[in-house]
């Protein structure tokens, strides 16, 4: 599998991230470009030990930060564009993210504005306010391992990107976040998937207000959409954002809507005893869960009502400041 990115002019280099559940190294692929030097899809983490493992990496493959001519950033998470900016200012690389994903990579996501959003927001789930404080800190741990840009071009869906050996069309496929992208090489059928499509791990789209009171982007609903549209793509290597390159994507789809229909199933048994919050719900899913983990079942839990909803199995009300499920 490995050769077929060889072939392609791709080498893929592993980056540790701090966090297990993310299904182990993130990668960078390096794509030889036209006319020398190379690409990158997707730029590691600002951590230490993410830049000294890129940057030995890239000595092993005879590089340098200097031959870098375009930056691909896959999706606003941090293990994915976090060494964005050092890699920028070492070569001058502009930095390409899908426009929905933009306020991420520069920080702007991140305002004392946007926290009040999601306080009254979550607060209307029914979370109690110390799931903020959980929020506020990961967001300050995120800053460190990620410096935001100062500018991001955007990567538009339908945009074929020519490299030397091959040309990869760009897919956006929200769900995960709402401006995620996959770069899809029809010829010779090899997706770069990133986090959109793990062998191993299922994606956690997580509550993305994007600046609204409520979102507009149903995370779960839209990944569903996503994962059927990647189903149907002939692809013969699967080269993702963490661990190593694998093939039968259909089965993990497969399995992935076989998962989550499951769930979906068990939250609507659990509401036929009566109308909850999704914070009444979370512990129920996720009995195991930890405290820092709140935001993630929280955002499970969401996500899956809003599929219910949507097939008009669970109805919501509002009542007191909280929003409500009931079984229809
Ligand atoms: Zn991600
Ligand atoms: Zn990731």
């Amino acid at each position: 599998m490995t050769a077929a990115l060889t072939r392609l002019g791709v080498q893929r280099i592993p980056v540790p991230v701090p966090f297990p559940e993310a299904g182990g190294p993130a990668n960078v692929y390096a794509i030889e470009e036209e006319g020398g030097g190379i690409a990158l899809f997707d730029a590691g983490i600002g951590t230490r030990e993410g830049r000294d493992a890129l940057l030995a990496g890239f000595r092993k493959l005879g590089l340098s930060l200097g031959d870098v001519r375009r930056i691909f950033v896959s999706h606003g998470h941090i293990d994915h564009y976090g060494y964005a900016r050092a890699a920028q200012e070492a070569s001058g690389a502009p930095v390409y993210a899908h426009s929905r994903d933009h306020d991420k990579l520069t920080g702007r996501d991140r305002t004392g504005q946007r926290l009040d959003l999601y306080a009254a927001y979550l607060s209307r789930l029914g979370a109690s306010p110390h799931l903020l404080e959980h929020v506020k800190v990961h967001w300050q741990d995120a800053l460190r391992m990620a410096r935001p840009l100062e500018r991001v071009e955007p990567l538009a869906a339908g945009t074929i990107l020519r490299f030397r050996r091959f040309s990869a069309e760009v897919l956006h496929l929200p769900g995960h976040t709402p401006g995620l992208v996959c770069l899809w090489a029809a010829q010779p059928r090899v997706l770069f998937s990133d986090d959109h499509l793990l062998e191993r791990v299922s994606p956690n789209p997580l509550l993305d207000l994007e600046g609204q009171p409520e979102p507009s982007h149903k995370a779960l609903l839209a990944y569903l959409d996503s994962a059927r549209r990647v189903r149907s793509l002939p692809a013969e290597v699967i080269a993702p954002g963490h661990a190593e390159p694998f093939s039968g994507h259909a089965g993990i789809v497969d399995r992935l809507l076989a998962f989550y229909e499951k769930r979906q199933q068990r939250i609507f048994e659990l509401l036929g005893a009566g109308p909850l919050t999704p914070a009444e719900l979370a512990p129920k899913v996720f009995p195991h869960a930890h405290d820092h983990q709140l935001y993630l079942t929280l955002s499970e839990v969401m996500g899956n009502l809003e599929v219910l909803e949507a097939q008009r199995r669970v109805a919501r009300s509002e009542r007191e400041g909280r929003i409500y499920f009931e079984a229809v």
